[in-house]
């Protein structure tokens, strides 16, 4: 693998305009679960209900009791961990311009990366879907103290997380400059990506399709290898040090 890690540092060493596109599978070593596959939120919880516009519309109870019980004990007691921290190192030193997230766990802000286009939205920002007030994560638990569905203190509206739900589109214009990054950058790095929820995953598709070197770092295989300059299959915690550690060297 180290061939292939000096590989990808030169060329992120030699880009003028390197980002960073990360899943799910970023944040797994956190200690929060990846939606698909062996042990996902989605084997538990049925998306339909607990993610799903429609339903959050009819009855928002169940968000709110997912949130009490699993969301916000989940996001109060997770860290960053080695491959938020060596994106963060990259974006530092200068060589990462942007991390395009589709997490909602805003994890990569915490560890330090400066510029995060956040395609989901975040749970960490509660509003009121009358108002726009904004809540804390910790408002809007203890409002669940007295209230589900919890409301705006200033004008009863109904609250809800700023997330993206199932159901409804992307913001366009976090989308637009998603969009602008891919047509900008000359190397991309995706991460943690099963990279078939579209349209996010058509951003490292656009990169490659202007030119970018594309280097894909995910557990499994996905759809898109075939695309890759470079493909590793292992955890994102154990090569994007790595990949710090060979900028560093070079
Ligand atoms: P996904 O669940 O579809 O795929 C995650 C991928 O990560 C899998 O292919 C898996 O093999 C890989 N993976 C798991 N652990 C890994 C590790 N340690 N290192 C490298 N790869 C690892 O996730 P997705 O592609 O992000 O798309 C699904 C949706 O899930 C997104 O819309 C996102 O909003 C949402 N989501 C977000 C969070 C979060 O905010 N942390 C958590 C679950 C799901």
């Amino acid at each position: 693998m180290m061939d292939v890690i000096k590989a990808i540092a030169s060329s992120i060493k030699n880009s003028k305009y390197a980002v960073a596109f990360t899943g799910a599978g970023i944040s797994s070593e956190s200690g929060i679960p990846t939606y698909r596959g062996e042990g996902g939120l989605w084997t538990k919880y049925d998306p339909n209900i607990y993610a799903n516009v429609y339903y959050f519309n009819k009855d928002p109870s169940y968000y709110w009791n997912f949130f009490r019980e699993v969301r916000f004990p989940m996001l109060k007691k997770v860290k960053p961990n080695k491959a938020h921290i060596a994106m963060a190192e990259m974006d530092v030193a200068g060589y990462l311009k942007t991390v395009i997230t589709q997490n909602i766990d805003g994890l990569h802000q915490e560890a330090g990366s400066s510029s995060v286009i956040e395609l989901h939205g975040t749970t960490r920002i509660i509003h009121c879907m009358s108002c726009s007030k904004e809540y804390s994560m910790d408002e809007a638990f203890s409002k669940l103290e007295t209230e589900i569905p919890p409301r705006c203190s200033e004008c009863k509206g109904k609250l809800r997380p700023a997330v993206v739900f199932f159901g409804e589109t992307l913001d366009p214009q976090i989308l637009r400059s998603a969009y602008e990054e891919a047509e900008n950058c000359d190397f991309i790095l995706s991460v943690g990506s099963s990279l078939v929820v579209f349209p996010a995953a058509d951003i490292p598709v656009k990169a490659k399709q202007r030119g970018a070197t594309l280097v894909i770092i995910n557990k499994e295989s996905t759809p898109l290898d075939h695309l890759a300059d470079h493909v590793i299959n292992e955890e994102a915690g154990n090569v994007l040090p790595q990949i710090v550690q060979s900028l560093k060297e070079s």
